[in-house]
């Protein structure tokens, strides 16, 4: 019976835009937002001879007062399909700083109110499972990993085992048991710890890898003892901003190609299922390569793209919404 279920139901890619507030003791200058309306964003573009505007259209946008639940609401459908066995990635879009990391994890002091999507869609998933008890039992496990210049590092084990394993791939990453919101929010912890490992002030890595937490679900169904395995990728991407080349060189020139790279490809893999092209370029970079089977056929993609509300950010803004645009 849950096996038909699956492959009753198509796939579907979405794409949502968020607009991050000014920030306190930021000076209050204009938005460079100039209205939403639905589905649709307008930037104001200034130009020699007054402001120009542009808009863009997408499944939902969140604009700058918008609260994490609000944000998470409709995401809600996306944790009932891993319970049902299909594979799920949400991704977080968007140039540093533009709240990417806020709306998957939630600021650095976290509430419950401010939780993002990671802790509410874990927090989901235990419930379901939980009232679905006596029909399926659900095991649950997850990865944590990074990829950094093309590398995959485990996060969740130590720094030396993980030197060992360069050129892992996500099925070789530690994969650890869990059976609550709060062990997973104990590996949360332990996986942003060695994260920072290596990285000096002056060198955030964090903006400048993809961190991708999986949680796979396997469910018996208690019944006919069928198993049923779904599996949800919640990835915060890499800043999306454009270097100047002759502004930067050595490792920071590498990193920045590295990230342009990836992220053009994500953009191609998304892109060529949207359009259903026949031929979907997976092998063009690790990130794709790994999130290949959860990318495309049955399963489902969430992207939330985010943007600065700062006028002097509306160069990136507008590549960021292009970017989105392609892909949705
Ligand atoms: P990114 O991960 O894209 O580099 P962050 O998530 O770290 O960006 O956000 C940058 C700063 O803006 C952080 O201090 C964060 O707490 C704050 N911020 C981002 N989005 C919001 C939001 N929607 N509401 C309030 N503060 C936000
Ligand atoms: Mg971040």
């Amino acid at each position: 019976k849950l096996y038909n279920q699956v492959q009753d139901l198509k796939g579907s890619i979405r794409v949502y835009c968020r607009v991050r507030p000014f920030l306190p003791g930021q000076p209050n200058s204009a938005s460079s937002v100039d209205h939403i309306e639905d589905g649709t964003i307008t930037i104001s573009i200034p130009s020699k001879n007054g402001r120009g505007r542009k808009s863009f259209n997408f499944n939902k946008v969140f604009g700058s007062c918008s609260t994490q639940g609000e944000v998470f609401s409709d995401t809600q459908p996306l944790i009932r399909s891993v319970l049902d066995g299909y594979n799920v990635c949400i991704f977080a879009y968007g140039q540093t700083g533009s709240g990417k990391t806020y709306t998957m994890t939630g600021p650095n002091n976290l509430t419950e109110q401010s939780q993002g999507v990671n802790y509410r869609a874990l927090g989901d998933l235990f419930l379901l499972a939980e009232q679905r008890k006596d029909i399926v039992h659900y095991d649950v496990s997850v990865q944590m990993i990074e990829i950094y210049n093309e590398q995959v590092r485990d996060l969740l084990v130590s720094d030396e085992i993980r030197s060992a394993s360069q050129g892992l791939t996500v099925p070789d990453a530690s994969l650890v048991r869990v059976a609550s919101t709060c062990d997973v929010i104990d590996l949360m912890n332990l996986g942003q710890k060695n994260r920072s490992v290596g990285a000096t002030a002056l060198n955030d890595r964090s903006s400048r890898s993809h961190s991708c937490l999986t949680v796979h679900v396997q469910g018996r169904d208690v019944a006919s003892g069928a198993i049923l395995r779904g599996c949800m990728h919640l990835v915060d991407l890499a800043g999306s901003e454009r270097v100047n080349k002759s502004e930067v060189t050595g490792d920071r020139l590498k990193e920045s190609q590295h990230i342009n790279k990836s992220l053009s490809a994500l953009g191609d893999v998304i892109s060529a299922l949207a359009q259903k092209n026949a031929h979907v370029p997976y092998r063009n970079s690790k990130l794709t390569q790994l999130l290949q089977d959860s990318l495309g056929g049955q399963a489902k993609t969430l992207m939330f793209v985010h943007i600065s509300p700062e006028p002097e950010a509306v160069g990136e803004t507008i590549s960021t919404l292009k970017f989105a645009e392609r892909v949705s």
